[in-house]
């Protein structure tokens, strides 16, 4: 199954990402950790992409479709994935639909987040500890980026008849269960 797990920043989606990789066995794909492991191994594409990413502005959609055109390859994820952080934008939506159909496959699921705006900032302000952009001027931008660029990937999938919302208010356990009865 290749599931897109999507919602603004702070919504959950790494949290019920990783759980899921045991539920579904099939690997979390998150860009925002492979980037955040690219800067601190000091790759080329680390190098690259540092300045923009602490200041809570997007990776480049070509740098980051080719990315993840790369990392799909890979024998691991021949069995689907779980997508967290993309795509974020829709011309990321429309590449990698592009890519999955060379490839003769699709996105199976795609399932949104819901939390209100003060909700995500509580959580962001208190997650952030050690990461650049968890500070509330960073917040702020991210969330912005998030209404302007990424809010219309759901309308995306929604087109397609792909998309479902669920609550991401409640327990981790709670939100997990949407998620299943959401993608059954
Ligand atoms: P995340 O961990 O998903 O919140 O991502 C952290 C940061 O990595 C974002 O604020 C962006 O700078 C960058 N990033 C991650 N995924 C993407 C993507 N799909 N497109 C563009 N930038 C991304």
């Amino acid at each position: 199954m290749r599931l897109i797990l999507f919602g603004p920043p702070g919504a959950g989606k790494g949290t019920q990402a990783k759980l899921l990789e045991e539920k579904l066995n099939i690997p979390q794909l998150s860009t925002g950790d492979m980037f955040r492991n690219a800067i601190k191994n000091q790759t080329p594409l680390g190098v690259k992409v540092k300045a923009i990413m602490d200041s809570g502005q997007l990776v480049s959609d070509e740098v980051v479709v080719d990315m993840v055109a790369e990392t799909i390859d890979k024998a691991e994820f021949a069995n689907g994935y779980i997508l967290d952080g993309f795509p974020r934008t829709v011309a990321q939506s429309e590449a990698f639909d592009a890519l999955l159909e060379k490839r003769g496959e699709k996105v199976d699921a795609f399932v949104a987040m819901e939390v209100p705006d003060d909700e995500l900032i509580t959580r962001l302000v208190n997650r952030g500890q050690g990461r650049e952009d968890d500070t509330p001027d960073k917040i702020k931008v991210r969330l912005a980026v998030y209404q302007d660029e990424t809010a219309p990937v759901l309308a995306y999938y929604e087109a397609k008849g792909r998309a479902k919302r669920i609550n991401g208010i409640g327990s981790i356990e709670e939100i997990q269960s949407r998620i299943l009865e959401a993608i059954k």
